[in-house]
Formats: structure tokens, C-alpha cells, sequence
């Protein structure tokens, strides 16, 4: 899904070789930039303008920020990067690889954007996140983020006491149906192709949750195009206002083959870049935060992980600054003033 936010106004691209560039200005990375700009660090944002969360029309389930439209924590987010001079450039980067180390062996990176434009950089932070691929029902992705929903932190309580749908996509289905069956009495599990065992078949009974073995061959609308059911292989139609729907997460790589990044395969839920502690890769010089490499992050804990990354960065460009001075400084005693 790739829908935008409104467009912000772009900053320059630095000239020169800058401390950090953050590659995607979602919440992990904009909390990376400013951690990295309040550190007195050079840092350049390069965001392409379409979060995941963009369909939304409010975030929730977030600390003091609950209700509050995706667009606007962005923007209140690139103003306090911006206080602290960091800069936040629109634009999609298509290569980003190694570059010539300088002359005191610090690592170098060249970044270039799709409008041929690039710059240098002597780490990068990875903040792409992920797509979200829907399975391939007609009429499914028009409503998704409004009446096609994932996350039951998300958006549950907004859609509590609605007829919903469990889309099934996996086995992790299963579990979803449980967390959406907290938030409704009405829920509708659609197997559509998909094992159920006995033994949830009779957990589902337990609870009220009715089962449909029908595969489902297209979402339906009402005359005023809100979603009023889906229709089965047999003609059927069953009427529910919510789908819930497991998609699978694919993160956003492209672009960033040269810097050569492992990734992992996570069973049923998709591929996510590898990370370790405070977003460390196997690639030196390159962190990666949110959901880029964890595809279960919501907004704070990405915005965690951005954070936790730009102070992992300003401590390798601390060791890194002062390996240069020694180099500068040269063999032999050091003098004591
Ligand atoms: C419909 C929906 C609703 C959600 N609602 C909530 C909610 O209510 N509460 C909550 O906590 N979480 C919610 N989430 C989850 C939330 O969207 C994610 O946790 C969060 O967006 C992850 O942040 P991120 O910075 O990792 O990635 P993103 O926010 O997706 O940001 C990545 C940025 O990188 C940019 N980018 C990607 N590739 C490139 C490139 N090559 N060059 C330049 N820029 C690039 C993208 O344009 C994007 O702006 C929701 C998700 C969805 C799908």
C-alpha cells in the first residue's frame, strides 16, 4: 500500500561529507535524526513521503498522542529535528553503498536520491519500514486502514461491537481471531484456504465465533461504497462492516541493495532486515530501526528503536572522532601540556 501523507517542504541536501543519513523520516527515523542533531551531529533525513500508517486517520494506542493523525505527529516531528539543525530532504533514495574510506580509515557511504542528486555520509540509519501486501481479494485494499484493519491496538476499539471478519491469511490468524473476539460479540472467521484444527474449531465454538470454510471471492460495498460484507465461491453473501486481515509484511529494500544488508525470513509473517542491539547490522557503519527490521513494531516502539539507534551511531562516531585525532596527532609521546 503506498499511500501518502501531504507533502512537506524539502530541505536542502547537504553539501560536504555529513555525519548520518537517515534513509525514511517515519517515526524511526525522525527519532534517530533528532537523537543524532541534539548530539550536535550532522544529519540529513531522506523521507519519500508514504509511511505505512498514511491511510489512517489517527494514531492510537500511543502515549500522549492518541487520536492524533499520522500527518501531524510527522510534522511535529520534523520541526523539533529541524530546531536542532538537522535538515529533511523529500525525496526517494534509489542507491545507497559504500563508498572510498577517508584517509584516516573512516567508513563512507554515498547516497543518491532518484532525481540523480547524491551525498556522503559517514554512517546511515535504515528507517524504511515495510509494505504491507493484502491478499489479492477484489475490493479489499480501497478500504484498507479504515474498514480493512490489522491491528487490534490500532484500530480495535474503534471498530468494538462492529459485525468483523477475520480474513484468514495463516495460522497466525488463528491468535488474531481471539484478540478481535475480545472487542465484539459478532465475529465471522473466514478460513478462506486456510488449516483450522479441531481444537480451535471447538475454542471458536466456545467463544461464539463462527467458522466459514467458503472461500471468499470478493469484498462487497453498499450503495455509498462503505463495506457492507463479503461474497463466497457458492453466491453467498455475508454481511460484516469490518474485515480484519493479517497481510504479509515485506520491507521496503529497494534502493538499498548496495549496502549489501542480511535479511531474515520470518515463517507467516514476511522478511525483515537483521539486526542486533540498538538496530547494529553485520554491514559496518549501518543501523537500521522500526519496522524495518522489526515488523511487530507500532509507532512508539519504532520511534523507540530510531532513538535507541541514533545514540548507538553518535557513540561509534565518538570512537571514531577520536581515532582520527590520535592519527592526526601522529606516533610518538603524547605531549602533556
Ligand atoms: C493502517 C495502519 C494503521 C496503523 N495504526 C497505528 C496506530 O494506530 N498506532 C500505532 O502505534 N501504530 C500504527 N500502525 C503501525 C505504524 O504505521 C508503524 O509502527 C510505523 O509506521 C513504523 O514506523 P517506521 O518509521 O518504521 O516506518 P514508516 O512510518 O513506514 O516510515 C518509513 C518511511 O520511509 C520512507 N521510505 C521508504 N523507502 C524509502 C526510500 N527508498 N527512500 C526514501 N524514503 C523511503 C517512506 O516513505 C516512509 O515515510 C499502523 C499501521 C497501519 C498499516
Amino acid at each position: 500500500m503506498t499511500e501518502t501523507t501531504p507533502p512537506f517542504t524539502s530541505d536542502e541536501l547537504a553539501e560536504g561529507t555529513i555525519d548520518t543519513v537517515v534513509i525514511g523520516g517515519g517515526a524511526a527515523g525522525l527519532n534517530g535524526a533528532l537523537i543524532l542533531a541534539r548530539s550536535r551531529r550532522s544529519v540529513v533525513v531522506i523521507d519519500s513521503g508514504y509511511p505505512r500508517n498514511a491511510p489512517a486517520e489517527a494514531v492510537h494506542g500511543l502515549l500522549a498522542l492518541d487520536g492524533t493523525p499520522p500527518s501531524e505527529i510527522l510534522r511535529r516531528g520534523r520541526e523539533h529535528v529541524r530546531h536542532y539543525g538537522g535538515r529533511i530532504v523529500l525525496g526517494e533514495v534509489v542507491s545507497a553503498e559504500p563508498a572510498a574510506p577517508s584517509a584516516d580509515g573512516d567508513l563512507r557511504f554515498t547516497v543518491t536520491l532518484a532525481d540523480g542528486r547524491s551525498i556522503t555520509a559517514r554512517r546511515i540509519l535504515v528507517a524504511t519500514g515495510l509494505t504491507d501486501v493484502l491478499p489479492d481479494v477484489p475490493g479489499l485494499a480501497e478500504h484498507w486502514g479504515h474498514s480493512v484493519v490489522h491491528c487490534p491496538y490500532c484500530h480495535g476499539w474503534e471498530v468494538r461491537d462492529e459485525p468483523i471478519g477475520i480474513l484468514a491469511t495463516g495460522p497466525l490468524s488463528i491468535a488474531h481471531a481471539y484478540l478481535y473476539r475480545q472487542l465484539t460479540e459478532d465475529l465471522t472467521y473466514f478460513t478462506h484456504g486456510t488449516d483450522l484444527d479441531e481444537d480451535n474449531r471447538a475454542r471458536f465454538a466456545a467463544r461464539g465465533i463462527r467458522v466459514i470454510d467458503t472461500p471468499v471471492t470478493e469484498v462487497v460495498n453498499d450503495a455509498d461504497g462503505a463495506l457492507a460484507g463479503v461474497r463466497l465461491a457458492d453466491g453467498q453473501v455475508v454481511a460484516r462492516r469490518i474485515l480484519a486481515v493479517l497481510a504479509q509484511l515485506q520491507i521496503r529494500a529497494q534502493g538499498l541493495e548496495g549496502l549489501h544488508l542480511p535479511d531474515q525470513d520470518l515463517p507467516n509473517k514476511g522478511r525483515s532486515f537483521a539486526s542486533g542491539t540498538a538496530g547494529i547490522t553485520e554491514v559496518p557503519g549501518v543501523w537500521v530501526a522500526g519496522n524495518a527490521t522489526d515488523l511487530t513494531a507500532q509507532a512508539g516502539a519504532s520511534a523507540a528503536a530510531g532513538a535507541l539507534a541514533g545514540a548507538d551511531i553518535n557513540r561509534m562516531l565518538a570512537i571514531a572522532d577520536t581515532d582520527a585525532a590520535l592519527h592526526a596527532a601522529g606516533p610518538g609521546p603524547t605531549p602533556h601540556v
